[in-house]
């Protein structure tokens, strides 16, 4: 960033803390080379925001890349939001950075193998929507009450002066799409976003049918597979209950961008209480999806056992058997319902 600390247009950037969307423009519009990340195994939200910071910055000639912590490859459907070729994977992104921004990032750990940016990054900003956000950035715009990173984005955008073309329609929808549950949540904002957004180029059939509408047929075999070994435990969760699946290592493997959706199917049969979709990456590495209605506090539950997220949907990534697992995780929910 320049070292008079202030943007191009003479703007004072604003000092280490919270930021507000203006603030985060200044700091965005004062760093000539940015490397854009979202969290390890990006969902919509993430992508979408990270791609949309990032196209905006190019256009206004900053060397903006964006990537995310491996191991994981990103998602093939979400090569869809980035017709410009801007992610990159994070083996090849700039090792020190002017400016690092994260986007729907709660704490560093969120980051995966680039969370060394942080220390390497001439200065960090981070952008979230998650009452668990950590403080690791130097600056950051974070507002749990944002249904999705992508309306914050929106703010700064609007700030930044870029025009809103279908690129950028359509990284933001796709968040906006996943993150509100189809705009289930959100309210009327959501709404109207939603609404500029279509205008400006994003066509939701479309959209959502690239991202989530297409799948390989031999997941239907294994989505059954999974589902008829689901679990239902009627006194879990302080007798609200619990409906939980595991997904083993080889299904894990084969079908590593199919299973986002099968914890919402879980939930649709556990009534008021809970679901989790446990998921084996590796041997003994687990990655587990939590879903409820709001109570218990489900980001409550999840920071418990080391990761984070919503009262609604929130996830952790913990080491063990699926039975010490599981055992945590009643224990976790019997302590949020007391
Ligand atoms: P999902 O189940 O879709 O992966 O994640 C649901 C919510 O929980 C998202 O807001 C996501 O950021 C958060 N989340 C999922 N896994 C983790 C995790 O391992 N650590 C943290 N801190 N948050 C997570
Ligand atoms: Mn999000």
């Amino acid at each position: 960033m320049s070292a008079s600390g202030a943007d191009s247009s003479g703007t004072p950037l604003p000092g280490p803390g919270p930021v507000d969307p203006a603030g985060a423009a200044a700091v965005l519009r004062a760093a000539r080379e940015v490397l854009v990340v979202g969290h390890v195994r990006p969902d919509a939200d993430a992508a979408g925001s990270a791609i949309a910071i990032a196209t905006a910055l190019r256009r206004t000639g900053v060397a903006a890349t964006v990537s995310f912590g491996g191991p994981d490859p990103v998602p093939a459907a979400l090569g869809t939001l980035d017709p410009d070729g801007l992610v990159v994977p994070s083996s090849r992104a700039p090792v020190a950075p002017e400016l690092l921004v994260s986007c729907d990032v709660s704490s560093a750990q969120r980051l995966g193998d680039l969370a060394d940016r942080l220390d390497t990054a001439g200065g960090s900003l981070a952008i979230d929507h998650h009452a668990s956000f950590s403080g690791f950035a130097t600056r950051h715009l974070v507002d749990p009450a944002a249904p999705a990173t992508v309306l914050l984005v929106r703010a700064v955008l609007a700030e930044l002066g870029a025009e809103l073309d279908a690129v950028l329609a359509r990284a933001l929808f796709a968040g906006l799409y996943t993150d509100t549950g189809g705009f289930r949540w959100g309210g009327s904002g959501a709404l109207r976003l939603g609404a500029e957004l279509v205008d400006a180029g994003a066509d939701p059939r479309a959209l959502m049918r690239e991202l989530t509408g297409t799948r390989p047929f031999g997941w239907l075999a294994a989505q059954a597979a999974v589902l008829a070994g689901a679990r239902r435990e009627p006194a879990a969760a302080g007798g609200a209950g619990l409906v939980w699946a595991a997904v083993d290592v080889p299904t894990a493997t084969r079908f590593r961008d199919q299973t986002a959706t099968v914890v919402g199917q879980l939930l649709a049969t556990a009534g008021d209480g809970v679901a989790a979709l446990l998921t084996e990456s590796e041997p003994h590495q687990w990655s587990v999806s939590l879903r409820g209605n709001g109570s218990p506090d489900l980001s409550r539950v999840a920071s418990a056992l080391g990761g984070g997220g919503h009262a609604a949907a929130a996830g952790f990534e913990r080491a063990g058997t699926r039975d010490e697992l599981l055992a945590l995780l009643r224990s976790e929910l019997d302590a949020a319902t007391t």
